[in-house]
């Protein structure tokens, strides 16, 4: 799909003239007031050749002050869960009722002919919307969930130089005691991918024995293999739910280097400033890393029927960040019974984040926050940042100041990978009804 304002393909060697870059993802530059930078770009066989003051280059393609991002890094979403929405919805819109449609979808329908084509659709929706990279978790319920993992290792290679792709273990921290505990971090190892649990943490669970009992050995597991940690943590507004502060208190108790990085953690936000601060100094301490996911929050926390909601359900990111905790923000679910919209448009995430969480006033150095940190955090290989040397990876807007680039959806932006714009037609529900149902 060819765009007015823009070439259909580019010549091996071009300047992008006049872009507006959020300063952040640039080496040198000097901000405005809405942390903005004019620059240009000069594109060298797929890579970034040259970062140059705006007025540099004499020829090439004119942006007109539009906005030009690295491509996104969406580092937490559900691709095995994804489009099964319309066949299994949530019936209470809640947590517990999401939980429960799952549990009852999975069994009835999950196999790798079920979940490839759901997978293989969000990662289509992703890439046409200038994704890069994506760390994905899997439901890991050993031994059912290996046509998961079988899946994963099949689109990872597939997808290869498209979306580069991780996957994460997702199941509940139990499930690790016992021999399938053993043999699911063990297929985690071979996959090449990251150890994930998942904790309610509701009624103070981080607080019995038992919890820390399982906690260690699962820390174990990761340490023998030299597997990175990636956990769900206290998704709830229950304030007695305190997992978070026992993980970050394990791993510095324990030296754990290898790098964890925690989803959700909404329950923070509903304790007291004095414990909440000292949660956030202990995952400063232990070098965690904090990703928010805005949409899933804000739909399924404080939902109570004909009650209205008092609170964002997100996490505390702001504080979480001047403890030099870096945070990133993802799409998480994907219609099914968590969420039950979103399309792996990290663009929507990040206008909704910026609206959720007040990232704006200053704006700031937010942009990171779905590129270049996420990567970071990530360990992917390239930065997704507008440096020399890196990938030509590229998303450009017609926006040129923050209100344009977050009024509109932006829905007419050019992706260029690899130094070429591709094609961002978006695939169409409709080929999801055969696997499905229609909705
Ligand atoms: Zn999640």
């Amino acid at each position: 799909m060819t765009k007015p304002w823009f070439p259909a393909t580019l010549p091996a060697d071009i300047w992008l003239r006049n872009a507006t870059v959020p300063a952040t993802l640039l080496d040198e530059a000097t901000a405005d007031a809405e942390g903005l930078a004019r620059v240009d770009v000069r594109l060298t066989a797929g890579r970034i050749g040259a970062v140059a003051p705006i007025g540099t280059a004499s020829d090439g393609i004119d942006l007109d002050r539009g906005q030009l991002w690295p491509c996104f890094v969406d580092g937490h979403v559900h691709l095995d869960k994804t489009q099964t929405g319309p066949r299994q919805p949530n019936a209470t819109g809640t947590h517990p009722g999401a939980k429960a449609a799952v549990i009852a979808d999975r069994a009835r329908h999950y196999s790798e002919a079920d979940i490839e084509p759901r997978f293989e659709f969000g990662l289509q929706c992703a890439y046409a919307h200038g994704t890069a990279a994506i760390r994905t978790h899997l439901d890991s319920y050993w031994p059912a969930a290996k046509p998961h993992w079988a899946v994963f290792r099949r689109l990872r290679d597939a997808w290869a130089g498209r979306i580069d792709l991780q996957a994460v273990s997702i199941c509940p921290l139990e499930r690790f005691a016992g021999d399938d505990g053993i043999a699911l971090a063990n297929e985690v190892a071979e996959s090449g991918g990251i150890l994930g649990m998942t904790t309610t943490g509701e009624g103070g669970q981080a607080s019995s024995p038992a919890f820390q009992a399982l906690l260690d050995p699962f820390f174990s597991m990761a340490e023998e293999r030299g597997l990175s940690l990636d956990l769900h943590l206290d998704e709830t507004g229950d304030p007695t739910s305190r997992t978070l502060d026992a993980v970050a208190r394990t791993a510095i108790r324990r030296g754990f280097k290898a790098p964890i990085q925690v989803g959700h953690v909404c329950s923070l936000s509903v304790q007291p400033d004095d414990d909440a601060a000292a949660t956030i100094a202990a995952c400063a301490e232990a070098g965690l890393t904090v990703i928010n996911l805005p949409m899933c929050n804000m739909y399924l926390q404080g939902r109570q029927e004909g009650r209205t909601p008092r609170w964002r359900g997100i996490t505390m990111v702001h504080e979480f960040r001047a403890a030099g905790v870096p945070v990133s923000f993802a799409s998480d679910n994907c219609s099914d019974p968590f969420y039950a919209y979103g399309d792996y448009d990290m663009m929507e995430v990040y206008r909704e984040a910026v609206r959720i969480a007040q990232l704006d006033h200053p704006f700031g150095t937010w942009a990171a926050s779905v590129t270049a940190t996420p990567a970071a955090s990530c360990g992917f290989a390239d930065p997704r940042r507008i440096v020399v040397g890196a990938v030509a990876d590229l998303v450009l807007f017609r926006g040129r100041s923050m209100t344009e680039l977050l009024a509109r959806p932006q829905s007419d932006r050019v992706v260029i990978r690899n130094g070429q714009p591709i094609d961002t037609a978006l695939p169409d529900f409709r080929a999801m009804d055969a696997v499905v149902g229609a909705p």
